[in-house]
């Protein structure tokens, strides 16, 4: 399996995004930038650094729905789009799906403390569509699938970051393509996203992610193909490290909660003072995180009021 690297400027404070061209006995991209014409311009020449045109890729493969990995599938109109079953509904821009995660985020908002008349214009599903493409997958990867045309290539599901995420395994190279689930430089947020199921309710997003870590960490790899920033060697000692500064955040959050009763937003305010206000889903979706972790961990509990809003306290 040869892996040629492009990357990929996006207008996102991440900064670029790596995609992966792979030769297997298909050719195939991992990953293809938010839609912008600086983004089109990179992939272009990318492809042709590698040795290839736009035109002789066959399949596009998708770590995960974010604009900044989906946008430029509308660059490829012949090749196949494979990816998991929750970014097909974001490619078909799904009204119904849209609508799905409106609620959703309100529902959140509300029961974490928000004030009803901030919620409206709290919720932004649709802007966060601007960059992503609008060619549907033509095939639907699950937990385990070889990926067609790259024998021994297996995509293994690894939610947390986001609910369409997956990490592409090579059995024979022990390489593998890690979309963003572990990065050199920064943590992925463990972002709060509404679930494929609609009846499981609300995903602990953190706990998720953590479990995803736990998965690639079982895996003896040699080399990790990142979503953004260098490619990474020692993985269980990153993970371990990576490990170790999430909880001793969720421990700088069980101090801030001091004998309180508080809302996520409540907590939000208090550990994230500066920044709050701007990037609320953000920093919330950070918070729940560590309750959820702390809670797990039989840190701290937590109530539903009369009025449905969550309040947690020590134990
Ligand atoms: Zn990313």
């Amino acid at each position: 399996m040869s892996i040629y690297k492009i990357e990929i400027p996006t207008p996102y404070a991440v900064g670029d995004v790596n995609a992966f061209i792979v030769k297997g006995d298909a050719l195939s991209i991992f990953d293809v930038g938010p839609k912008t014409m600086e983004a089109y311009d990179a992939l272009k020449w990318g492809i042709r650094a590698a040795g290839f045109d736009m035109q002789d890729i066959e399949q596009v493969v998708l770590t995960h729905h974010h604009p900044d990995h989906a946008g430029w599938v509308d660059a490829f109109p012949y090749a196949e789009i494979l990816g998991h079953a929750y970014n097909d509904k974001w490619l078909r821009h799904d009204e119904d799906f849209l609508r799905y995660h409106e609620q959703f985020y309100s529902e959140r908002l509300l029961e974490h403390g928000v004030p009803q008349e901030y919620i409206a214009k709290s919720v932004h599903v649709r802007r966060e569509l601007e960059l992503v493409g609008e060619r549907p997958l033509t095939q639907i990867l699950e937990d385990g699938d070889e990926v067609p045309g790259h024998p021994g290539l297996k995509a293994i599901e690894t939610l947390g970051h986001a609910q369409s995420h997956f990490i592409f395994w090579d059995e024979k190279t022990h390489h593998v393509i890690g979309g963003d689930l572990l990065l050199e430089k920064i943590t992925p947020n463990p972002l709060i996203e509404p679930p494929l199921d609609r009846t499981v309710g609300r995903t602990k997003s953190l706990l998720q992610y953590n479990a995803s870590l736990e998965i690639l960490r079982q895996l003896p790899v040699k080399m990790m193909h990142t979503g953004h920033g260098a490619e990474l060697e020692d993985i269980p000692l990153l993970i371990v490290k990576r490990l170790e500064r999430q909880h001793q955040q969720s421990m700088k959050v069980f101090e801030l909660l001091g004998d309180d009763q508080l809302t996520v937003v409540q907590v939000t305010k208090r550990l994230y003072p500066a920044i709050f206000q701007h990037q609320l889903g953000l920093t919330l979706s950070k918070t729940l995180g560590h309750l959820d972790y702390l809670e797990a961990n039989e840190y701290i509990t937590s109530t539903k009021t009369e009025a449905g809003i969550y309040l947690f306290q020590r134990k």
